[in-house]
């Protein structure tokens, strides 16, 4: 029987229109930076993808620094050495919510004592009043800050206030950075609604090929002064390197697809997440669905049964054929309850409970119902108190 993937927040699968760009784009045998035609073909693979990816966050095509994914972009973005127009000094102090991928909770750039973390609320969306006064303070004190919140957590699903977010750092003389990782192609991600300075985006999270991604800052004014890369003077000298011409292709074409089909997948994907939450609950009432009245993207249930440890009953699910994973696929494999839940005030016993089930655009009605098959044989098998399940 086929395999029902349910674990889009890890990793997406290739859309098609990303896989015809990648074999179109292996036929070409130029160097982009070549001045012939056969590199010149390849330098207009390469651009058509950034033009797609900037219509993606409706930025200029030329605000895009390819990268080799979303880590690289997140770590090439925080730096101190972030120039604003003429003023070249560096930022003193990097404030990131308490719930970021962990590419970003090291800190970038930064020295380790120039990080400091902004708490959650218990619905997983960051406290704008402790921002508020943090900036405050830290304006009050002279500090040039550099804020990175992403527009939505890869665990909880929850959409945060970065709007509201960006008009504080903004009038305190900050500057922020926004990982719109697993935002972009579910939400909308328009870099000036949103007022962030600087975003990242991965291929592989909207069904384009893995080891590609960007760094997108909003207008010439801000420059990184200070390559991750150095080398060959690619991406206007922001990343050096040959580009990953097939891979790029691929995020680009993936990115075009995503935005042509944002409305509809969206509506698609809600509608199957809602079933997905009913059965849920209908299955196993026990069950606690994180972030659940805050704003989340359509398409992720993060959910605990007390009692039920998650890394026990995602095996169970694996083996009846259903992926899915417990918390961040990052982070799977370490024994850490996530840091996301506990920045959300749960304890480490319901933490380690949590599973984390992420739907996309082909999913169907047939996946669904087949997970929730596969979840009522699991919890029945290791919930303790398993009398009390509805048929
Ligand atoms: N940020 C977020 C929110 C993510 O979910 C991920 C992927 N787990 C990354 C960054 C890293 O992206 P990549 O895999 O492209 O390095």
């Amino acid at each position: 029987m086929a395999r029902v993937y349910l674990d889009w927040n890890a990793t997406a699968p290739l859309r098609p229109q990303a896989r015809a760009a990648m074999i179109a784009a292996c036929e070409l045998r130029g160097n982009p930076s070549s001045v012939h035609a056969e590199g010149r073909a390849a330098r207009a693979l390469i651009e058509r993808a950034r033009a797609e990816v900037a219509a993606l966050v409706g930025a200029e095509a030329r605000r895009v620094i390819f990268t080799s994914g979303a880590t690289e972009a997140n770590t090439l973005a925080l730096t101190p050495r972030i120039e604003l127009g003429s003023d070249r000094r560096p930022r003193d102090l990097l404030l990131v919510s308490a719930i970021e991928h962990p590419s970003v909770r090291c800190g970038g750039r930064f020295p380790p004592g120039g990080l400091e973390e902004i708490p959650v609320t218990a619905r997983g969306a960051v406290d704008l009043a402790a921002l508020e006064s943090r900036l405050a303070a830290l304006s009050r004190a002279g500090s040039r800050v550099l804020v990175s919140i992403m527009l939505a957590n890869n665990e909880s699903g929850v959409v945060q206030p970065i709007q509201n977010a960006a008009e504080m750092i903004h009038a305190a003389g900050g500057l922020l950075h926004v990982d719109a990782v697993q935002a972009a192609g579910r939400i909308p991600c328009a870099m000036d609604a949103l007022g962030a300075d600087l975003l990242s985006l991965s291929s592989h999270k909207l069904g384009g090929p893995k080891g590609a991604g960007a760094l997108i800052v909003r207008t010439e004014a801000v420059h990184l002064a200070d390559p991750l890369i150095r080398g060959g003077g690619q991406e206007r000298g922001s990343r050096a390197g040959t580009e990953a011409v097939a891979a790029l292709a691929g995020f680009g074409a993936a990115a075009a697809a995503a935005r042509g089909a944002l409305a509809e997948e969206h509506r698609q994907v809600s509608l199957l997440r809602d079933r997905f939450e009913s059965e849920l609950r209908r299955v196993s009432p026990d069950a606690v669905v994180f972030g659940a009245d805050a704003e989340r993207l359509p398409n992720t249930t993060l959910f605990a049964v007390p009692g039920v440890k998650a890394d026990t009953a995602v095996i169970a699910l694996d083996l009846e054929g259903v992926a899915v994973s417990s918390g961040a696929a990052c982070s799977s494999g370490k024994v850490q309850p996530s840091h996301v839940l506990a920045a959300m005030g749960f304890g480490p016993a319901l933490a380690k409970s949590a599973i984390r089930v992420s739907l996309g655009h082909s999913t169907t009605e047939s996946d669904v119902d087949r997970g929730i098959a596969a979840w009522k044989k699991v919890y029945k098998t290791l919930h303790k108190g398993s009398e009390g399940i509805a048929a």
